[in-house]
């Protein structure tokens, strides 16, 4: 095998001979566009003029207008070369704004020194959590996908770009626990917005010191596995990083570079035991999209890796459910133990007690006191959440 390949990613996941790098054409967003099985109706046209508004608490026309406009930056940045190129940057190509850096590289202050800045410079662009991995190219894309043409190129992401500095973006606790709402779908949005202003900026710092830099969200490589193999977090039953400072309730953008960085260690504080007596998620799914069994590595439709381990969430069953909403979902983070309000201590220490012998005590605290119950999407717009 490459020694360039991360020995944690392949050992945490018993990664197959098998196994290939996933085409992005096979994305069920993408899918939707190519594929007669996966049938969008209005999903994408309720972003840009909500046609169904509901009576529902949580759906109606204020929900929609707060939810659309929280993704009227992302898709306008990301959509502007979509007439003369296809490109949506920030889900299918990677973000082409930056103006060029200097011919001259800023003073070599080492690894560490680099790692530090990066850091101090990722946290003030708005990032939770930042980490370092080195890039492993199995995990990139291996062909791209252009939403307009259909064209299905070999993805090229040169090989100098050795590290990925990967960024963990909160979303809002308040908004997350009224999930599923068109309401709550405002909390992805602002999480995309946030990503795309915190990625864009960092790779144009990196590009002004005279380093190559590319800023991407969805688009060109999988962002769970770096951010793992960056020490930010462990995967979940639901298919989710699940962070120790903000759980599941997070959206992750990176940034692929050759500045020399020095990387994190992956980390454990037993997410993996813990959803192994949870299974929250997997009851909780309307759709029955998440594995209630032991991981496979056979996936359930083409929208997955084949040859990686893991639980796998069937994405066909999900986005489904997604299009019969008109929204978003993600019952499966506000019903995980792990979605909790961070700035609380004694939510701190619950997050320990996960990741202890007392898991059990943390999963019956977590069912009395109804922490993962749905709030009333009226009550946010009060203020009561
Ligand atoms: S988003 Fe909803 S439908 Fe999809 S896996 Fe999560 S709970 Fe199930
Ligand atoms: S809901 Fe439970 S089983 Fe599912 S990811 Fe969260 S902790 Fe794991």
């Amino acid at each position: 095998m490459d020694n360039k390949w991360s020995s944690h990613l392949s050992a945490e996941f018993e990664i197959k001979e098998d196994f290939q790098p996933f085409n992005q054409k096979n994305d069920i967003f993408n899918r939707s566009l190519w594929d007669s099985k996966i049938n969008p109706k209005l999903f994408f046209a309720s972003y840009d003029l909500a046609k169904t508004f509901k009576k529902s608490k949580g759906f109606d026309h204020w929900d929609y207008a707060l939810r659309n406009a929280s993704w009227h930056l992302t898709d306008h940045v990301g959509e502007v070369g979509f007439d003369t190129k296809g490109t949506v940057e920030g889900f299918t190509d990677y973000y082409t704004t930056h103006r060029p850096g200097p011919d001259q590289k800023a003073p070599d202050l080492g690894a560490l020194a680099h790692t530090t800045r990066i850091k101090q410079a990722a946290k003030i662009f708005g990032a939770g959590m930042v980490g370092i991995c080195r890039l492993d190219r199995r995990f990139l894309y291996s062909h791209h996908f252009n939403r307009k043409t259909g064209a299905n190129p070999v993805l090229q992401i040169p090989d100098s770009l050795q590290y990925a500095i990967v960024l963990i973006l909160p979303m809002d606790y308040s908004l997350s626990r009224t999930f599923p709402s068109a309401l709550s779908g405002t909390t992805t949005g602002v999480g995309y917005m946030q990503s795309l202003g915190c990625a864009t900026q960092l790779a144009q710092f990196i590009t002004n010191l005279g380093y190559e830099a590319i800023a991407s969200m969805n688009d060109t490589a999988l962002n769970i596995p770096l951010a793992i193999e960056a020490g930010l977090g462990e995967y979940g039953r639901h298919g989710l990083l699940i962070t120790p400072n903000y759980g599941p309730n997070v959206r992750i953008a990176k940034v692929l570079t050759d500045l020399p960085l020095s990387p994190d260690a992956p980390r454990s504080f037993g997410v993996k035991e813990f959803c192994q007596i949870c299974r929250k998620c997997a009851s909780s799914c309307p759709a029955r999209a998440i594995p209630d069994a032991e991981p496979q590595a056979e996936p359930p439709n083409i929208s997955s890796h084949k040859g990686i381990k893991k639980w796998t969430v069937n994405a066909e069953k999900c986005f489904r459910f997604w299009v019969g909403m008109n929204t978003d979902c993600a019952i499966c983070i506000r019903v995980c133990p792990y979605h909790k309000n961070y700035s609380k201590w004694y939510h701190r220490i619950g997050t320990k007690l996960a990741g202890s012998p007392f898991r059990k005590l943390m999963l019956w605290l977590h069912d009395v006191f109804s922490w993962g119950e749905r709030k009333d999407p009226v009550k946010w717009w009060q203020g009561r959440t």
